[in-house]
């Protein structure tokens, strides 16, 4: 592996390291890993007879008459000649490039590649891509920008590799156990393979790579991510809890609850994950750790994204510890002046048990006096930073995150590698499967009609917008769509009905007051934005239609649904799509043929592809080069073992012969700390 610049290559100028730089290559080893982003295949030769007009072939052909030059204007010089196959005549054009046209000899054989054009009898190819017949049979395909093409970077990566010593950093016996091939052999042949089977095997290690790198950093950063602190938990108050609530606990929701209690009494801090669906009860299991934390002497906090949410929480927690004499306050941009201040001393004094907010609580001014439990709901909605700026507001506090997107669980492994994770795989009995139909927008007047229905009968229902921009939801489009759609509606279809409005961009004291009529029923429906995706909790509204639904993540209409479906009456999902692509209806299908999110998501996952599924950084997760992390699962399994089965025997990597895997993992590790900065 090398560090050397760019510019220590011939040929590589410092315009030219420029412009290596707008790819992301800065040094020679950064080079090595900027795979291709596909190849050319000139092994699959065609004769010429047997081309079409229009495709794309590779043909191998005798030139028969050398290049003439035409100059046809300034700046416009064809070179022509005539090459011959079995009888059959390929005419070849060269644009400008007098260097490629001096290089075509007369009664050489070569390979040309290219859009075949030209007749029933005969065939001809405009710039081709020639090489001698003796070439390489599979060539690179690279990511290009501006004036640096795919040949030219080919070049800087042969010149490159022709110096390259390459240290291979796996041990011998990894190597075999896991059938790889060198680290050298890997690189050249990801560039340059030898054959598709030689392509497939520096793929797999390269993916191992990438992976097993993953999996070390990750595992040693949980493992120093396990810090003392001094907020022990030492009993369990979860049964006296239970008696608060109208209802008894899942066993899902039991188990993780005793997961993180179990956390909370080694002198160790509990870092922790609660994935569960949407509906599974989440809050009722952080009410559940705060409380017994609370009983244990504690402080504890609850972050949640949006003002509704916090207000929510808010407002269920008051409900649920009403009879306890538990201290519990709201702290959003919306508390202000004298009651802010309020809050912040009586929260310093230590007279406040928890406090529910959004990220008003990471604010400089917001101390406490012993807060030991940080809890964020929606953490992908926050970033890194954020969720370590409310850690920090004790000494290595108990730290629980949830989320409410499934993804499989070995994915979650390896996105929160740092992190203990419980799943909330159970919903609360006697909810009805959401019934979800998708329709065009032919038949739409008559879903309204059925809605109505719903309303007359004192159901609530909810309306999603069309997305106008697909910008974030607080958008100036949307916005006015928005209004102008709930206009429409509460004057046509739906008129003599309280029709009622959500969008980003308003104000928080607008919102919450629209959410307030909404749950008390002031509202029957509410026309909203994708805001309502996080987390709001009205039992009563049983019907949802999704405008434009194709133009959503699945995961986001699963999201959206889960607002319906959360009382006891039967509940409907209505998604509203033209689209005509069979991706667009197989995505679709899929949401309307379960209501398991963590299907859902892997479904989400085979048909986007993990590019859009980990789309957003905020996982901190470097990006991957190379693994698709579906088709490469089973690699994923095999580093993961691997990585465990070292880390094992030799847990901070200090043995010599692990020197070199050292090296990878503080190099990932330092990687993963500058996205998390970012
Ligand atoms: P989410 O996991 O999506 O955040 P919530 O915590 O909002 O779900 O819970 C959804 C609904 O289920 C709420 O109305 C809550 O009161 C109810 N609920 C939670 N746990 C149970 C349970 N064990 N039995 C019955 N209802 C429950
Ligand atoms: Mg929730």
């Amino acid at each position: 592996m090398t560090g050397d610049k760019i510019s220590t290559i011939k040929g590589v100028g410092d315009k030219r390291a420029q412009l290596f730089k707008r790819l992301g290559v800065d040094t020679v080893d950064a080079l090595f890993h900027f795979y291709p982003r596909n190849y050319v295949d000139y092994s699959k030769i065609k004769a010429i007879k047997d081309t079409e007009i229009g495709e794309t072939a590779c043909v191998k052909a005798t030139v028969i008459s050398s290049p003439t030059e035409s100059r046809i204007r300034k700046g416009l010089t064809l070179y022509k000649f005539k090459a011959d196959d079995n009888g059959m005549r390929l005419n070849v054009t060269i644009f400008n490039n007098k260097y490629q046209a001096n290089k075509i000899k007369c009664g050489e054989t070569y390979l040309f590649y290219g859009k075949i054009g030209g007749s029933l009898i005969w065939r001809e190819m405009s710039s081709p891509e020639i090489l001698t017949t003796d070439g390489a049979k599979i060539r690179p395909i690279y990511r290009q920008t501006d004036s640096l093409n795919t040949y030219a970077i080919e070049k800087t990566v042969k010149t490159a590799l022709s110096n390259a010593k390459f240290d291979e950093y796996l041990p011998q016996d990894i190597l075999d156990k896991y059938k790889l091939c060198g680290y050298g052999y890997a690189i050249k042949n990801i560039h340059f393979p030898d054959s598709f089977s030689a392509l497939n095997k520096a793929r797999r290690r390269l993916v191992f790579d990438e992976l097993f790198g993953l999996q070390l950093g990750m595992r040693m950063i949980k493992q120093n991510s396990k810090l003392a602190n001094s907020y022990n938990v030492e009993t369990d108050y979860t049964n006296e809890f239970e008696q608060l609530l109208p209802f008894s606990l899942t066993n899902a929701q039991k188990n993780a609850i005793s997961d993180c209690i179990n956390d909370m009494n080694h002198g160790i801090m509990m870092n922790r994950l609660i994935q569960g669906d949407v509906g599974s009860g989440k809050t009722a299991v952080a009410a559940a750790v705060c409380y017994t934390a609370i009983k244990n002497g504690l402080q504890a906090t609850m972050m949640a994204p949006t003002e509704i949410l916090a207000e929510q929480h808010f407002a269920s927690f008051v409900k649920m510890f009403s009879k306890t004499g538990m201290q519990i306050a709201l702290l959003t941009g919306s508390t202000t002046g004298k009651k802010r201040a309020e809050i912040l001393s009586r929260l310093k004094e230590g007279d406040i048990d928890l406090i529910v907010g959004t990220h008003a609580i990471i604010q400089n001014d917001v101390e406490f006096n012993r807060l030991g439990l940080v809890i964020t709901d929606e953490q992908h909605r926050f970033g890194v930073n954020q969720r370590a700026m409310l850690s920090a507001k004790a000494l290595n506090p108990h730290v629980m995150v949830m989320s409410a997107t499934p993804i499989p669980r070995t994915l979650a492994l390896m996105i929160y590698g740092d992190l203990d994770i419980s799943i909330l795989d159970e919903l609360p009995p006697g909810r009805q499967p959401i019934e979800t139909f998708v329709i065009n927008s032919q038949i739409k007047q008559r879903a309204f009609g059925y809605i109505k229905k719903h309303l007359d009968e004192g159901r609530q229902g909810y309306i999603v917008c069309p997305l106008v921009s697909d910008e974030s939801d607080d958008d100036n489009s949307n916005k006015i769509a928005a209004e102008n759609y709930k206009e429409e509606l509460s004057q046509n279809q739906f008129k003599g009905y309280s029709v009622g409005l959500l969008h980003g961009k308003m104000k928080s004291s607008e919102k919450e007051d629209v959410m307030r009529k909404f749950a008390s029923g002031q509202i029957q429906l509410l026309v909203s934005t994708t805001v309502i995706e996080v987390g709001v909790d009205v039992p009563n509204s049983v019907i949802m239609m999704i405008e434009n639904a194709d133009l959503f993540g699945l995961s986001q209409l699963h999201q959206l649904r889960g607002r319906v479906g959360r009382g006891k009456h039967k509940s409907t999902c209505i998604l509203v799509s033209d689209a005509e692509t069979n991706i667009a209806k197989a995505r679709l299908n899929v949401i309307k043929s379960t209501n398991d999110g963590f299907i859902i998501s892997e479904e989400d996952l085979k048909l986007r592809g993990p590019g859009d599924f980990f789309g957003n950084r905020q996982h901190g997760l470097p990006s991957l080069k190379i693994t698709n992390l579906f088709a490469d699962i089973d690699i994923l399994h095999e580093t993961q073992s691997c990585a465990q089965s070292i880390l094992d025997s030799d847990p901070t990597l200090s043995d010599p012969k692990n020197a070199k895997i050292k090296a990878v993992a503080d190099k990932l590790k330092q990687k993963m700390a500058q996205v998390e900065m970012n």
